[in-house]
Formats: structure tokens, sequence, C-alpha cells
């Protein structure tokens, strides 16, 4: 067996443990795979075991694999977006899970009507406020849902983080509870154009916590692909 189809199973069968402990289906959790740093043949690999979920963290990198890949894939940016290179991800991608200014989703906004369609983004959260993180604080994300509401062209779809990293994963738990409060409360108000759907948190070292706590997209690289290799 490959090494891909060898994690892949471990990795789903640990997503199915921790969806079932936190009274959850398997099927109600997206694996998302993180492809940055991998070669188009391993992705293609990963696609064709059934992962058509797949994140990139950069703009540039991600065109180049979006029109090599096959199998009906559907493409997450999940990496800091700048302004200037929104334009060219419009109408290519799923959902974009980084968004983490007014600024940016203005722009999002704006290229989205002017190609005659809408975006479904993610609003990031800085969940621990950690100075090096992008993201929104837990303080201001309800202002920014309310302003959100008023922008065509754009439907907030949920929430995401990126954790501190930590050895120890249940030292997360609390940022992602903070997120599912969060979460439940922004959904509780039940707004115009604000559908909270996804809670997309948990990457390799934590993301059974994540799910436990209430995650229901994980992104997960280093655990399909191995340690990557940033040349
Ligand atoms: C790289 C990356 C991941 C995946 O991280 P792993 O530890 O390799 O699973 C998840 N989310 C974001 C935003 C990333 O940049």
């Amino acid at each position: 067996m490959s090494v891909i189809k060898e994690n892949l199973e471990e990795i789903r069968l640990k997503i199915k443990r921790a969806a079932e402990k936190s009274g959850r289906k398997p099927e109600d959790i997206m694996l998302l795979g993180v492809t940055k740093t991998v070669d188009c043949e391993r992705i293609q690999e990963l696609a064709d075991l059934g992962v058509k979920e797949l994140g990139e963290n950069r703009v540039q990198e991600l065109m180049t694999k979006i029109d090599v890949i096959k199998g009906g894939v559907n493409w997450h940016l999940i990496g800091s977006l700048q302004t200037n290179k929104v334009k060219y991800i419009i109408g290519r991608v799923k959902l974009i899970h980084s968004v983490d200014s007014i600024h940016l989703a203005e722009e999002i906004s704006r290229r989205s009507v002017k190609a005659g369609l809408a975006t479904d983004i993610l609003l990031e959260v800085n969940a621990a406020g950690e100075e090096s993180k992008h993201g929104f604080s837990p303080a201001e994300i309800y202002g920014v849902v309310d302003k959100l509401r008023e922008f065509d062209g754009i439907r907030v779809k949920g929430l995401m983080t990126v954790a501190p990293y930590d050895e120890n994963p249940d030292n997360n738990r609390v940022y992602f509870k903070k997120m599912r409060e969060l979460f439940i409360d922004i959904k509780a108000k039940n707004r115009n154009n604000i559908d909270m759907s996804f809670l997309s948190m948990g990457m390799t070292n934590d993301y059974e916590a994540a799910i436990e706590e209430g995650a229901n997209i994980v992104r997960i690289g280093t655990g399909i692909f191995g340690e990557r290799n940033y040349n």
C-alpha cells in the first residue's frame, strides 16, 4: 500500500472516532487535503483516493495546480490573501478560509460582483491572540459580521482559525471551544447573508481535539503527505 493511502486510512479512522465522540457522523466532517509544496503527481493520487477538497495557502502555487489535477476536485484558499491577488481566484475556488480584514472582503465583493457571481468565505479568527497570526480578534468578530451583511457578492459561511502549535493538542481545546462559542452565537442571531455552516479548525497535530470541540472542516497536510520539504 502507498504511504499516502496508508496515512489516509489512519486519518479517516481518527476522524470517524472523533466525530462519534462528539455525536456526529464521519461524513459530517470535511477532510481538506492541504497540498502546499506537494507535487501534482502525489496530489492526483490523493484525489484518486477520494479526497476531493484540496487546500493551498498561496495563490501562485494554487494557479499552477488548479488546471492539472483531474477528477472534479474543489480548491480552497487557506493562506493569507493579498488584495491584489483576489482577481486571480474569483470563480475558481470553492471557499476562501482566510478573510482577515474588511478591506480584503471588500475586494472579494467587488471582484465577485464584477464577475457576476458570489464567493463563499470564512472569517479567520486569531483565537489565541498571537502576534504572528492573521485574523480578527474574537471580540471584533461580531462587528465584522454585521458590516459584511451589507456586501454583495460574498456569502459568509463560517469561521476559521489556525491554532498555535502545541505538542499537547489538548492545550488548544480552549481556543477551539472559544471558536465554537462564537460560531454558535453568530448562528443563533440568524442574520441575513450570514450562514454559519463551516467551522474550519484543526491541522495534523490537533485535528482530533478540534473535531471533538466542534470542527466540521479539518485541514491536513503533513499527516497525509509527510513532512514538507521547503526548498
Ligand atoms: C499548512 C497549513 C495547514 C496544514 O498543516 P499540517 O500541519 O501540515 O497539517 C492547515 N492550515 C493552514 C492555514 C496551513 O497553512
